[in-house]
């Protein structure tokens, strides 16, 4: 178990797109167990392995006192529209308004390569989205009608 280093936005890891999990061992463990414990030092709603620099399709969402770890996953449909409030680990003292899906329907394995599916709504579907976003080397800012904050 392991505190990593969060990187900021300006580092081009970022942006890039994560690579599919393979691996469902040891390794793939030791990445969510150092996420899950950077996760709680930052105090923060979520996080994806691309934050710590490592390229896979992993996140964890920490909403209502609930872990979801996530590898692989896929959003399988969406409804609704919500407008509010987000901020992300990598873009420290910031935070935008972002138009998200209200219900998201996800897909992913767990770390044992278990498929499950998470119905989600409100901030949980908000967080699943952002973080899913980040496998794919969007930020928040990208989407958000207008981002404030110190620089
Ligand atoms: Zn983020």
């Amino acid at each position: 178990m392991a505190i990593r280093n969060i990187i900021q936005v300006g580092d081009p890891t970022l942006r890039k797109k994560s690579f599919d999990v393979t691996d469902f061992g040891q390794k793939t463990w030791q990445l969510l167990d150092d996420m899950k414990d950077t996760l709680i030092k930052a105090n923060g709603a979520g996080l994806a392995a691309p934050q710590i620099g490592v390229l896979r399709r992993v996140f964890i969402v920490y909403v209502d006192d609930k872990f979801y770890e996530c590898i692989n996953p896929v959003i399988l449909s969406e409804s609704g529209l919500q407008r509010g409030e987000e901020g992300c680990l990598s873009v420290k003292g910031k935070y935008g308004v972002v138009v998200r899906p209200n219900k998201v329907k996800v897909k992913a394995f767990d770390r044992y390569g278990k498929p499950f599916i998470v119905n989600a709504e409100g901030f949980l579907a908000r967080a699943f989205c952002h973080e899913n976003d980040h496998l794919n080397g969007v930020i928040y800012t990208d989407k958000a009608e207008f981002v404030e904050g110190e620089n």
